[in-house]
């Protein structure tokens, strides 16, 4: 799936997978579908409890997410319990990071990109859709982490979930002016086909990386889009209320 990681885990829920370019302290996860439709909360922690069940891994940070570029630290958290579970949802925010062991950061996701930043002792979850890509939310986080820990650049490495693609991912021509008023050189992310204009989400990351001077080989992908692969993933351009569950971990 990733040229340098290995896939550890794969079953009917979800994908785990270890990055090898970063260390072996860092697990990420990217959950597949379930037959159940449902985004209730009930949902999520049956998926999460499966998770415990297989991985051990029992402390989840969740997100009620707004599509915004609010980014919040965790450092000394309580845990509300639901059967095995730990957790805690943090209000209005589409970004988590953590130098903290043994917590997972988690997005919830059907379409946006989950992005995933290891840098130094630092891992971060962001939620990225199109609200994201356009208030530059990649860019404001790694800022603030190397003006924090003033870690290399080279060092920090970025790592997307799948999401919805250039192929499958049509938008209104209005788009093109917003982004455009934000700084992007607009031809690096739109493509039009068929009088259709399609944004790629990859891209307005990669514009964001760049922007903070980290090489676009710090990048790594996973090539998938939920709107093809509907039946892997949750698509809601495909109509699904469910959400794919993915998170990073540090050990
Ligand atoms: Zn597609």
């Amino acid at each position: 799936m990733f040229k340098n990681s290995r896939t550890l885990y794969i079953d009917f829920y979800m994908i785990l997978l270890q990055p090898r370019f970063v260390n072996k302290d860092v697990d990420i996860f990217f959950g597949t579908k379930l037959n159940n439709k449902s985004s209730s909360q009930e949902f999520i922690f049956d998926y999460l409890d499966h998770i415990y069940k297989i991985t051990n891994i029992r402390r989840f940070i969740l997100m009620h997410q707004i599509h915004g570029t609010n980014i919040q630290e965790i450092r000394d958290t309580r845990f509300l319990r639901k059967r095995n579970i730990y957790y805690n949802i943090i209000n209005q925010t589409d970004g988590l990071y953590s130098s903290k062991k043994g917590i997972a950061l988690t997005i919830k996701t059907a379409d946006c990109m989950p992005v995933f930043i290891v840098s130094g002792d630092f891992a971060a979850a962001l939620h990225m859709g199109w609200r994201g890509a356009l208030q530059k939310i990649v860019y404001k986080y790694i800022n603030h982490i190397t003006n924090k820990i003033g870690i290399g650049r080279e060092k920090i490495m970025v790592i997307t979930g799948p999401h919805i693609r250039e192929c499958c991912y049509s938008v209104g021509p209005e788009m093109i002016k917003q982004f455009k008023s934000e700084g992007y050189i607009t031809s690096r992310i739109f493509t039009t086909k068929n009088k259709t204009i399609y944004l790629n989400l990859e891209s307005t990351l990669r514009e964001q990386i760049i922007a903070c001077n980290i090489p676009k080989e710090n990048i790594f992908n996973t090539s998938l889009c939920t709107s093809c692969l509907n039946t892997l993933f949750y698509s809601h351009r495909k109509g699904d209320k469910g959400r794919n569950i993915s998170f990073i971990i540090r050990k």
